[in-house]
C-alpha cells in the first residue's frame, strides 16, 4: 500500500545562464504509516522533492504518484507544515487551527471536536484563546501542526518544521512529534538538515547529496544489519 511513489524523478530549474539539476533520477516509495525523514545539506533538493509530491511544482520528468494517481496539481488530501508556518496574529490558537476547516469547508462541529482533540494531544489545553505572540516558538509550531492535521490528511509533509526553534525546544518537539505519529498513525515525510533529528524521528532515513540532488543512502534503523 504505497502512499507516495516517486520513480526516476528529475527536476531541472533553467535560467538564461544556467541549469540547476535540483533532483537527479530520484526514486522513493513511502508506505502507509511510515515516518520517512529526508536528511541532507542545503541545496540537495529536499524542499523541491516535497513540493513536487504536494503538486506545488510542475515541470518535472519521471513519475510522482500520490495514493496511486499521478500528481498533476496541488493536492488537497495532505497536510503541510513549514519552518515558519504563518499563524494569523489576530486569531487565537483554536481559531488558527480551525482556519484549515474554513478553507476546506469541513463540517463545523466535526472540525471543532477534532481541534479540541489535537489541542489536548499537543498539550495546548488552556491556551485555546491565546494569540500567537503570547506563545513560545515551540507552542506556535504545535499550533501549526494541529492545523496541518485537522482534516486528518493521509500524509503529512513537513519541511524543516522545527528549524527556527532553539535546541532544547527542538528536542521537545521531536519527542512530541514521535508521540503524535504513533497516536495518529499518519504517514509522515519530514525534511531536515539535522542528521540526529532524522535518525531520532525516522522509521526510515533517506540521505541526499547536492549538485545534482540525489539519494545516496537509505537507512532503516532497528532492522538487523545482514552484514554483521
Ligand atoms: P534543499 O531543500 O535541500 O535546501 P532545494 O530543493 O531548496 O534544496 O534546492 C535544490 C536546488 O534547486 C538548489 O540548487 C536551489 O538553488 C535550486 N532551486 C530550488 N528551487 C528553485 C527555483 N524555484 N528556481 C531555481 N532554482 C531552484
Ligand atoms: P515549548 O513548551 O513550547 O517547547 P517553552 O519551553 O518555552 O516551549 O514552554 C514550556 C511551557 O511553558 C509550555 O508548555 C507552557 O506550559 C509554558 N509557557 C510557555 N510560554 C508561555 C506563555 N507565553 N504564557 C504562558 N505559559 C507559557
Amino acid at each position: 500500500d504505497p502512499i507516495i511513489e516517486v520513480e526516476n524523478l528529475t527536476m531541472r530549474f533553467r535560467s538564461k545562464r544556467s541549469e540547476t539539476v535540483a533532483l537527479d533520477d530520484v526514486s522513493l516509495t513511502v508506505r502507509a504509516g511510515e515516518f520517512v525523514t529526508i536528511a541532507g545539506p542545503s541545496g540537495c533538493g529536499k524542499s523541491t522533492l516535497l513540493k513536487l509530491v504536494a503538486g506545488l511544482t510542475p515541470g518535472f520528468e519521471g513519475k510522482v504518484h500520490l495514493y496511486g494517481a499521478p500528481v498533476t496539481r496541488p493536492q488537497r488530501d495532505i497536510g503541510f507544515a513549514f519552518q515558519r508556518s504563518a499563524l494569523l496574529e489576530w486569531r487565537g490558537v483554536r481559531k488558527n487551527i480551525l482556519l484549515q476547516a474554513e478553507m476546506r469547508g469541513m463540517d463545523r462541529r466535526l472540525a471543532q471536536r477534532r481541534a479540541d482533540h489535537l489541542i489536548e494531544l499537543t498539550g495546548l489545553t488552556g491556551f485555546e484563546k491565546a494569540l500567537p505572540h503570547e506563545l513560545s516558538g515551540g507552542m506556535q509550531q504545535r499550533v501549526a501542526l494541529c492545523r496541518a492535521l485537522l482534516h486528518e490528511p493521509r500524509v503529512l509533509l513537513m519541511d524543516e518544521p522545527f528549524g527556527a526553534l532553539d535546541a532544547l525546544t527542538r528536542e521537545q518537539m521531536n519527542v512530541e512529534m514521535n508521540r503524535i505519529w504513533r497516536e495518529t498513525g499518519t504517514t509522515v515525510v519530514l525534511v531536515t538538515h539535522s542528521v540526529p533529528e532524522a535518525v531520532y524521528l525516522g522509521s526510515r532515513i533517506v540521505v541526499m547529496s547536492p549538485r545534482p540532488g540525489r539519494i545516496v543512502e537509505t537507512l532503516e534503523p532497528g532492522l538487523p544489519d545482514e552484514r554483521d
